[in-house]
């Protein structure tokens, strides 16, 4: 495969009254950097770079560095591609938007090697285990910093039950905007609506020092809650460690994290029992099977955090597809040795609007693309529309 044309784009999407916040940010729009690769032969492959943060950096880093490496390369075979590409930038990128950059280069290599040979990217990565994927629905973010108690619970409530009614068994809520005493109410009343059976995650987005985290944590185990997500910052690895070992509530992480180094001294550390890699920021496919392989090796489950566009929801669900059991089961149970997809439900035209046909929720599960390479078509009225560099 040689690459003859590199497009690179910048879709943006405001949510207007759609805006809503974590316990970092204020979300008014939604973006995606996304890269279009065309082989002398003909093909096109998309791929997918960075997940909230400012995309033009990254499209920067592949239109004026990585890009035109990439187009000298007579045979573009994503993993040799990454080596080299990583060694080249090795001394100022190793985290960051050098590897948001290689991860878009990487995914769109992937689904050209796919379309090559005519395979979905979970069969060259040695086969499906599953061909559809249990989905947990991404939500219960705050809608205002003017908080008021009731409203914010009444609006969480509504929230839940409507999750619930799509078909979702499973739920993630956000924490950490608010004092522990308040998030606690949240958490309970989610519990509350949605019963014991429910499937519920928390995700605190680093808002916590080691010692609220526990405090925090402990509300979690008393409401049953099937993971923590970043308690503490990523830098933060001995608090990280701290709270999983005053806890029972299994701790994520790994989204801010990257490549195999990144997440080698991250599990080394003992910080979570979840690794949560996305693909789009950690180094692509590529390095998610080097991740992959040390999870499965220390007995960690591995969960993809995904939260970009078609492209990139497309390209962790190939992953999930090629993931075992964690460790194996006869009878294989979602999140707690199956791997799950996180499935984002804010407002967001790029995931539900880009690819010709969208990705739905089906009696709680996604099925995985089987076309070669993603398995997707991109709908390019659908870039046009959004794309502003
Ligand atoms: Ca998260």
């Amino acid at each position: 495969m040689k690459i003859e044309h590199i497009e690179t784009f910048v879709l943006k999407t405001p949510l207007g009254t759609e805006r809503f916040y974590s316990s970092q940010a204020e979300f008014p729009e939604r973006n995606s950097m996304l890269v279009k690769l065309t082989t002398t032969d003909g093909l096109v492959g998309w791929g997918e770079g960075g997940q909230y943060g400012p995309a033009e950096p990254v499209k920067a880093c592949i239109d004026a560095v990585l890009g035109p490496q990439l187009l000298a390369m007579d045979d573009a075979a994503p993993s040799v591609v990454w080596e080299i590409l990583y060694a080249r930038s090795r001394d100022f990128g190793q985290k960051g938007t050098y590897i948001e950059a290689i991860s878009a280069i990487d995914i769109a290599l992937w689904d050209l090697m796919g379309k090559h040979y005519g395979a979905s990217i979970s069969t060259l990565l040695g086969g499906r285990f599953r061909e559809r994927v249990r989905a947990y629905g991404t939500g219960g973010y705050y809608t205002s910093v003017d908080f008021d108690r009731e409203r914010d619970l009444a609006e969480l409530e509504e929230m839940v039950r409507r999750y619930q009614s799509q078909g979702f068994g499973m739920l993630k809520i956000k924490l950490g905007l608010l004092p522990v005493s308040d998030d606690a109410l949240r958490v309970e009343r989610v519990r509350e609506v949605l019963g014991d059976d429910f499937v519920l995650f928390a995700d605190a987005n680093h808002a916590y020092n080691s010692s609220v985290a526990i405090q925090m944590g402990r509300v979690l185990e008393a409401t049953g809650f099937g993971f923590f997500e970043e308690p503490v910052p990523p830098e933060d690895r001995e608090g990280y460690a701290r709270v999983r070992s005053r806890l029972t509530v299994p701790i994520a992480g790994g989204e801010a994290e990257y490549t195999r180094y990144g997440f080698r001294d991250f599990i080394a550390a003992g910080c979570a029992d979840i690794l949560q890699p996305d693909v789009c920021v950690c180094g692509g496919i590529s390095e998610v099977r080097q991740i992959q392989a040390m999870a499965s090796a220390h007995n960690l489950r591995v969960i993809p955090h995904a939260w970009g566009s078609g492209v990139g929801l497309a390209a962790a669900l190939q992953i999930c597809a090629s993931l075992p059991l964690a460790p194996y089961t006869y009878q294989a149970v979602p999140a707690e040795n199956e791997p799950i997809i996180e499935f984002d439900r804010t407002h967001n035209p790029l995931r539900d609007d880009l690819l010709v046909s969208e990705f739905a929720v089906r009696d709680g599960y996604v099925d995985v693309p089987t076309g070669p390479g993603l398995g997707v078509k991109v709908d390019m009225d659908v870039v046009a529309k959004y794309a502003v560099a």
